[in-house]
């Protein structure tokens, strides 16, 4: 196989086959890699833009059936002493925090609660934006979705639509790992299988939902069933509806093995820079239905992050106000208003903030603490 006549057609923007991919991804030096992949993000988002959010993480509850072995934030349901739901008081102290600093929208998430039905987060939703109208709730995930409408004894459909009604805004990507069976039983043995995120993610964007999509990886997959990954999100984004947002944007970022069971039961080596690098270009140069690709600075750094986006990223996401999940396993990296700005400037990109739907926000606010 020819690494050449491989990136000419990703160069026009042509699907790759899976033999084609796994190849650059193997073989290609990372010089090449990263710049293909920064010629098509050029095609993709042209200029030297970098977009970052505000939003804040808050988490509705930690307890969890899926029992994740990368997962140190969970806690078992017949663990009493270690449950965590907070009040609607933190909610409104958290948001307004979050608004004091240009911000508008929630990221929530949380376990798979053994017995929040639906109308627990319908009555959240629905509380949260009578309280805060101007509130965008980029909340749960495909398996929280898929959990709930096995509760409810619903289909995914019926679910979404309650949860859109309630004040859903868009669904994020959380929970895809590696979206094949055989390392989801292993690492994430009661999580629903990848077929149901995939469907839940198909119904989502029928009901024209703004969605991400995700990866978690350096887990106990190989480089091929990596690139099987995103060949199912690149598959999905082709069936979406023609006037349907569909996935907005794709995150990859590698498993941290501080502490974790994960780390206790397989002899895993941590994913190195330069292997994110190369996995920050592979999906670039792979997913060339998705128009933004995000670098994860939170998990692998600044330096890192700056590095992929001459790699084909073009976005940072979000400063992340309130991380416990990845803060569970060791994660202290935090980054504000400020150092975000100067993040992306220092790597000779111009900062660009966004919503979630990659438009410009006004930056009323954050401009005072940016200049
Ligand atoms: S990662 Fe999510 S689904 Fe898995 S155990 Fe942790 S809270 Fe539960």
């Amino acid at each position: 196989m020819d690494t050449n006549t491989i990136f000419s057609k990703a160069l026009q923007l042509h699907p790759l086959t899976e033999d084609e991919a796994v190849h650059i991804y193997e073989h290609a030096p990372t010089d090449k890699l990263m710049a293909v992949a920064s010629v098509i993000r050029q095609k993709h988002v042209p200029g030297k833009t970098v977009g970052w959010q505000i939003d804040r993480n808050v988490n509705y509850t930690n307890v969890c059936l899926s029992g994740c072995l990368f997962c140190n934030f969970h806690c078992k349901p017949h663990e009493t002493d270690k449950h965590y739901t907070p009040a609607i008081e933190e909610y409104c102290e958290k948001i307004e925090a979050l608004f004091a600093i240009g911000g508008n929208q929630l990221l929530l998430q949380g376990g798979l609660h053994p017995s929040f039905k639906l109308e627990f987060y319908e009555s959240l939703f629905r509380e949260l934006k009578k309280r805060y109208p101007t509130l965008k709730l980029h909340a749960l995930g495909p398996p929280e979705v898929a959990h709930i409408a096995r509760l409810e004894k619903m289909t995914y459909r019926e679910t979404l639509e309650r949860l859109i009604d309630a004040g859903l805004d868009s669904l994020p990507g959380a929970g895809a790992e590696i979206l094949i069976d055989r390392v989801r039983k292993q690492v994430s043995p009661a999580k629903p299988d990848a077929q149901s995120w995939i469907e839940v993610m198909r119904e989502a964007h029928r009901l024209r939902l703004a969605t991400s999509a995700t990866m978690l990886f350096g887990l106990i997959e190989t480089l091929r069933e990596r690139v099987q990954h995103l060949l199912k999100i690149r598959k999905l984004q082709s069936e979406k509806p023609k006037n349907a947002t569909g996935f907005l944007n794709f995150i990859c970022w590698p498993v941290q093995l501080k502490g974790t069971k994960l780390a206790k039961n397989y002899s895993l080596k941590p994913v190195t820079p330069i292997e994110y690098v190369r996995t920050v270009a592979i999906s670039r140069i792979v997913l060339n239905n998705i128009k933004n690709i995000q670098a994860s600075w939170l998990t692998v750094g600044r330096d890192t992050a700056q590095i992929c986006l001459y790699a084909g990223a073009n976005d940072l996401g979000s400063i992340m106000m309130e991380e416990n999940v990845l803060a569970a396993v060791g994660i202290k990296e935090r980054m504000d208003v400020k150092s975000m700005v100067h993040t992306i400037r220092e790597a000779g990109f111009e900062p660009y903030l966004r919503n979630q739907h990659y438009q410009l926000v006004e930056q009323s606010v954050s401009a005072r603490v940016c200049v």
